[in-house]
């Protein structure tokens, strides 16, 4: 559920708190939590400092140094569903193991005190979809270049000219054909294409962009594909700013809730009335998801 305003607060309210601390600790209480195995784990993640947090399409991933300053790898945490990534500060008394297990954590990581106390940096899952994986430094074999689903993430939304946002829906050349039929909101979900949308900003920006989810994308004029890529880039910028969405479990790092589900137009409004024109919202399947649209204000 997490999408990229999600994960990119999560990175952002994480970043302040564990850059430039040493992990100290790895308490790993579901082993299934993570890749690889518990010993090859620890050994790629054990003594190296978090240098920096950010951020790629719905990964937050935090880059790894070894002594020296040397590269110390990446470990890239995989939200899915229902993950929560908490800072939590230590306080050397016995009640910090009980404020830990109240989060029901996956895996725990202790981490350096920094002059203000150590901190714990906890990975929760409710329904146990997501997976924190650790990579070893540089580009060889083990390195998160390796990775077939980092490797074959489509570019940002956020980083996209207009331009380049048509040419990923619609490429010229030999795969043109399969993606020029295929429906608008099944691409902007297709992590491959963009990277960090999900149903709830494909639906709000396919409703700001009056485009129905169902939409055959190679039959989108450029000018409504220019519309559809200001939408999302409004969307994703304004749900940033109000630190996401939070329907469910979505927190930050502080275990913060975000306020943008309060401005949603389309998503989870089926049967709804909609807000600019007052047509009843209908809801459909597209590419297997839920899809809430006005069938009004969205034509194809
Ligand atoms: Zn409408």
């Amino acid at each position: 559920m997490p999408e990229l305003p999600e994960v990119e607060t999560i990175a952002r309210t994480l970043a302040g708190e564990v850059e430039s601390r040493l992990i100290l600790g790895v308490d790993v209480l579901d082993q299934s939590a993570i890749v690889p195995d518990l010993d090859a784990f620890r050994a790629l993640v054990l003594g190296r400092r978090i240098a920096r947090v950010d951020r790629r399409g719905k990964l937050l991933l935090l880059h790894l140094q070894a002594g020296g300053g040397k590269d110390g790898g990446t470990i890239a945490v995989h939200l899915r569903m229902t993950g929560r990534v908490l800072a939590l500060p230590s306080t050397k008394e016995p009640a910090d193991a009980d404020a830990l297990s109240a989060h029901r954590p996956r895996v725990i990581l202790t981490l350096s005190d920094r002059g203000q106390g150590g901190m714990f940096l906890l990975f929760a899952d409710v329904r146990r979809f997501g997976r924190m994986h650790a990579f070893a430094p540089g580009v060889g074999p083990g390195s998160i270049d390796c990775w077939p689903f980092y490797r074959d993430l489509g570019p940002e939304p956020l980083l996209l000219s207009a331009q380049d946002f048509r040419a990923c829906l619609a490429p010229s050349g030999q795969s043109s054909g399969k993606k020029s039929r295929a429906r608008i909101k099944a691409l902007l979900l297709n992590q491959g294409v963009i990277a960090g949308i999900g149903n709830i900003y494909a639906d709000e920006a396919l409703f700001r962009a009056g485009i129905r989810p169902d939409a055959v994308a190679g039959g989108l004029s450029v000018r409504r594909l220019d519309r559809l890529f200001a939408a999302i880039r409004s969307v994703l910028t304004q749900a940033i700013a109000e630190n996401g969405s939070s329907i469910r479990d979505y927190r930050d790092a502080h275990g913060d809730a975000g306020a943008f589900q309060n401005h949603f137009r389309a998503y989870g409004r089926g049967g709804e009335k909609c807000l600019d024109c007052g047509a009843v919202m209908r809801s459909m399947r597209v590419a297997g998801r839920t899809s809430t649209f006005c069938p009004h204000c969205q034509t194809s």
